[in-house]
């Protein structure tokens, strides 16, 4: 049975929704751009308090069994931060440093991501702590059909959607798909997104992020002036979002100089093959799944691979990466965020006032939540779409709200951040206005 928690962490550490909003820790610095762009809108105090509230959060212990026979207990957690909008949306994650701070900022981020892109989603995400490099299919199976158990009240397809996040992959949403279709006993492909296309998943899903992305920098350059053919671009992070934004702009004529994962980075000035990169580490004799040693390119530290001589910038790993110890050595003219949250509130003002453009994260890797409701909406109607449709669907989407928000940005002369929460702001309140406040 899943736990409402308001006023306890697993730590035992006094933790009220209210002191989110003043301490430091991810969901405060998160609410930093929130309050900026909700003075701007001159935001009445009441529904101030209501959006820097999570609705719901949810904190679970996990009991498993190894493949060694032992049993463990992790702790996993469900925010859902709001609904006015409709379900809510979001990610798993599973990743060591999984705290409920950081789920409660990801669910946040979430309400507004699906807000600027206008789908009919509230906020959500979860995660559970652990690290998943380190648990046999097996176990990461076990695991996450006892975390879909723990959570099954309060998900679904009108009431929380889940996809995955970084650490969790299309497997892990088929079992957590085949957990709620077996304890409801019934069908229920619309519960999680981000599904293989055999049990419900969507065609285009797996790289409709790194698409999304990829897209937002084709309308940026075009805003600009420039073209995207023989732009230098760093990409940090080498999962599902920066694997394939590298092969995309890529495949348009980009450079790509720099790439990294958890490991390594690794730097070509003449440009890399991300494509070569891909199949570098999907190779059996890869075991670790890393980068180092890859052919044709030198190895250098993540702090350097961000600081590299290029145009284009793409943060695709985890928070936190882009700081104000850092920000000054970025020489990037663009920023395109395809992780969530990897510039700080002080890092991104420096690099404002230096002039570098900045896609913020709700806007730049808001691609993949658009697939996923594409998704939901081909498993309730149950019928599927080709992938073209789904790629035309997505750019349409991405294009006309990636205009709204740089709108927005020249009429108020605001960052594209603060544009971008702004208008998502602005679609979350309409709705509150509209169905009033239920108190
Ligand atoms: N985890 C992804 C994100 O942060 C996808 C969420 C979804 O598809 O619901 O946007």
């Amino acid at each position: 049975m899943a736990t409402k928690v308001e006023n306890s962490q697993p730590d035992g550490a006094l933790q009220t929704k209210e002191r989110y909003a003043h301490e430091p820790g991810v969901f405060g610095e998160a609410i930093a751009y929130f309050n900026e762009a909700a003075d701007r809108l001159e935001l009445p105090k009441t529904i101030r308090r209501i959006l820097t509230h999570p609705s719901r959060q949810v904190i679970i212990s996990i009991p498993f069994q190894r493949d060694n026979g032992e049993f463990e207990v992790f702790t996993g957690y469900r925010v859902q931060y709001n609904f006015a909008r409709g379900p809510a949306k979001g990610g798993i994650r599973y990743h060591p440093g999984v705290t409920l701070d950081e789920v409660t900022a990801l669910a946040f981020w979430m309400t507004w991501k699906c807000a600027v892109v206008d789908l009919p989603f509230g906020g959500g995400k979860g995660g559970v702590t652990c690290d998943p490099s380190k648990l046999s299919a097996g176990e990461l199976e076990r695991l996450t059909r006892r975390y879909t158990a723990e959570i099954i009240e309060v998900i679904g397809p009108d009431k929380d959607v889940p996809a995955p996040d970084v650490g969790t992959t299309p497997q892990t949403m088929a079992w957590v798909m085949d957990t709620v279709s077996m304890h409801l006993r019934s069908h229920t492909p619309a519960v999680v997104t981000g599904k293989p296309i055999c049990v419900g998943g969507s065609k285009g899903r797996v790289e409709a992020t790194g698409r999304g992305v990829m897209i937002c920098i084709e309308s940026a350059l075009e805003k600009m002036g420039k073209a995207l053919r023989g732009q230098r671009v760093v990409v940090q992070g080498f999962g599902n979002v920066g694997s394939i934004t590298a092969r995309l702009l890529h495949e348009r004529g980009a450079k790509i100089v720099g790439i990294s994962d958890q490991f390594t980075g690794m730097h070509n000035k003449d440009g890399l093959d991300p494509v070569a990169a891909i199949e570098y580490i999907a190779n059996a004799k890869n075991q670790k799944r890393s980068l180092e040693g890859l052919p044709g390119a030198t190895a250098i530290s993540n702090t350097a691979l961000l600081e590299l001589d290029c145009d284009i910038l793409v943060p695709a790993a985890i928070e936190n990466q882009i700081t104000a110890k850092n920000a000054k050595r970025i020489k990037a003219f663009l920023i395109a965020e395809g992780a969530n949250g990897p510039t700080t509130p002080e890092a991104h003002q420096m690099l404002s006032d230096a002039g570098v453009t900045i896609i913020p994260d709700i806007l730049a890797n808001a691609g993949g939540v658009t697939v996923s409701y594409f998704e939901w909406v081909q498993d309730r109607m149950g019928y599927y779409w080709r992938e073209s449709e789904v790629n035309d669907r997505l750019k349409d989407v991405m294009r006309e709200n990636f205009d709204e928000v740089w709108n927005m940005a020249e009429r108020y002369k605001a960052p594209l951040r603060q544009a971008a929460y702004m208008l998502a702001i602005r679609r979350v309140v309409d709705c509150y206005q509209t169905r009033g406040i239920y108190a």
